[in-house]
């Protein structure tokens, strides 16, 4: 039996345990995928302290950790991926063959994998300039994936100081990257990004039916628009996009991808993505 599941809070709205249970069945695989909720004090700290505790022990084969946990963990690993490291987040928790508790971030790999679906002239050398809006966890996981790979990133969030932290945190990759306020619209109406990504909860709820990008700005007029939001589908943002006649993408192949990362740490297995996406769609 393969026992995984996800520590965070909270968790009611979470698809985790559709796509992992869908992809055990798939594979023949029994197991189990398991709901943690841990609330931010001192009640949710002791169910984080007995899961790691059942990692070692052999009890469980894994976890996930999201909101808002994904910090947090970061000091109870023994071993962090050069990724969660530079994302300084976690959102992957398995034993490795040495048994160590090992911390890793599927989020960055995940988008980049959906990203070069999508815009499979990605990893090339042409097409390579990107604006991310937010500048939280997820930001941190993109703005890292993208550049890694050499690409030139704007971050802009309503905060400057905490997309300048971010634009500083990546100052040594082989990408430029920098920070704007998410009020600079000379810097960011900008006809010259090859993909524009919400990393801002801001087409959800509570903020359904909102874009980040105001109405009055012009649109990037070519390239992709990539919204992490994933629930619902279509949010004002791509909706923005479609409109100048941009490809527009939600994060639900993110998701998949970034799930499909994690159970292969768990369990060696490359899981079906199709049968995944399937059960989430
Ligand atoms: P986070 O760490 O809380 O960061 C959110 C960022 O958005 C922060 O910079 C925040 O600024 C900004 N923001 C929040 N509300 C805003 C508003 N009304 N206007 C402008 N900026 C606003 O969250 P996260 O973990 O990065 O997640 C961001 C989004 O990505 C969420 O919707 C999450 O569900 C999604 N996500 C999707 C995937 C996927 O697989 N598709 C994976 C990870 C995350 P302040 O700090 O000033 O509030």
């Amino acid at each position: 039996m393969i026992e995984l599941g996800l520590i965070g809070y909270p968790l009611e709205h979470s698809w985790s345990k559709d796509l992992h249970e869908q992809a055990m069945q798939v594979l023949g695989m029994e197991g189990n995928y398991h709901l943690w909720e841990a609330p931010p004090s001192s009640q949710g700290q002791e169910i984080i302290a007995s899961r790691l505790r059942a990692l070692r022990e052999g009890k469980i084969d894994g976890f996930n950790v999201t909101i808002p946990h994904k910090e947090t963990l970061l000091s109870h690993m023994d071993r962090l991926t050069q990724g969660a490291r530079a994302i300084a987040a976690v959102n992957t928790v398995f034993l490795d063959p040495g048994g160590e508790v090992v911390g890793e971030n599927t989020d960055g790999p995940g988008f980049w994998a959906d990203v070069h679906r999508v815009l499979p002239s990605a990893g090339g050398k042409k097409q390579r300039r990107a604006l991310i809006l937010g500048a939280g966890g997820a930001a941190r996981a993109v703005a890292y994936a993208l550049s890694t790979r050499e690409w030139e990133v704007g971050v802009a969030a309503r905060r400057v100081s905490q997309a300048e932290s971010l634009a500083a945190q990546f100052r040594d990759q082989p990408g430029k990257v920098e920070g704007h306020p998410l009020t600079d619209r000379a810097a960011l109406d900008s006809a010259a990004y090859d993909l524009i990504v919400n990393a801002t909860p801001v087409g959800m709820d509570p903020d359904a039916g909102r874009s980040p990008w105001p109405d009055s700005w012009t649109f990037p007029t070519h390239g992709v628009a990539y919204d992490l939001v994933y629930n619902p589908p279509q949010t004002p943002f791509l909706q923005q996009a479609e409109d100048r006649g941009l490809k527009a993408v939600n994060g639900l192949g993110m998701l998949v991808e970034q799930a499909a990362l994690a159970f292969e740490c768990w369990t060696g297995v490359d899981p079906p993505r199709e049968e995944m996406l399937r059960a989430v769609r």
